[in-house]
């Protein structure tokens, strides 16, 4: 593990310089919050990194069948409960309530040529780092997939 120190909010933005291109083959528009503080966490940054766009892809792929007018991937980022938060929310169909647990199972996939493996080894990395990995679903539709990491420091 290439232990770093690193603000999240550049994960954020660098997914966003990662998927623009595909985003906008697909119809998405990207939305990010302005970072308002620093959100040192330390992990190894690729490791991430993967996370993230894990979750932008499942994202991405769960907005295919809703109106293009209406396919907005948003990533914001925060402090939590004095730990670094970071969710990736969508406005597709969401996730049925009685599967919101058997998403992180390994090869528990509803698409065709789905691995099924990229929640569960999601849920692993952040772990390793200390951290959660959890999903929603949006009152007004869409999904919520929210990553807390540990503060690296405390603010003054
Ligand atoms: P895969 O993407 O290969 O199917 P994942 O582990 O990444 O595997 O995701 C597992 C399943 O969780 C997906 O097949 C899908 O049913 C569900 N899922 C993941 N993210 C979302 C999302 N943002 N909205 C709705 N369903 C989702
Ligand atoms: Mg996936």
């Amino acid at each position: 593990i290439d232990w770093q120190e690193f603000d999240l909010n550049d994960v954020a933005s660098s997914a966003i310089h990662i998927i623009h291109g595909e985003a906008e083959r697909r119809g998405i528009t990207l939305n990010t919050n302005q970072p308002t503080t620093e959100l040192p966490v330390r992990a190894d940054k690729v490791h991430v990194q993967q996370v993230v766009l894990n979750l932008a892809t499942n994202a991405m792929d769960a907005m295919m069948d809703a109106d293009s007018a209406k396919r907005i991937l948003t990533f914001a980022t925060g402090i939590e409960k004095e730990r670094a938060e970071l969710c990736v929310v969508d406005t597709g169909n969401g996730i049925p309530e009685e599967r919101l647990s058997s998403i992180f199972e390994p090869f528990y996939t509803t698409k065709n040529a789905g691995t099924g493996l990229g929640l569960s080894i999601s849920r692993a990395i952040v772990e390793t780092y200390g951290g959660t990995i959890s999903a929603y679903n949006r009152p007004e539709g869409g999904a919520i997939f929210r990553v807390v990491l540990p503060l690296a420091r405390r603010e003054a």
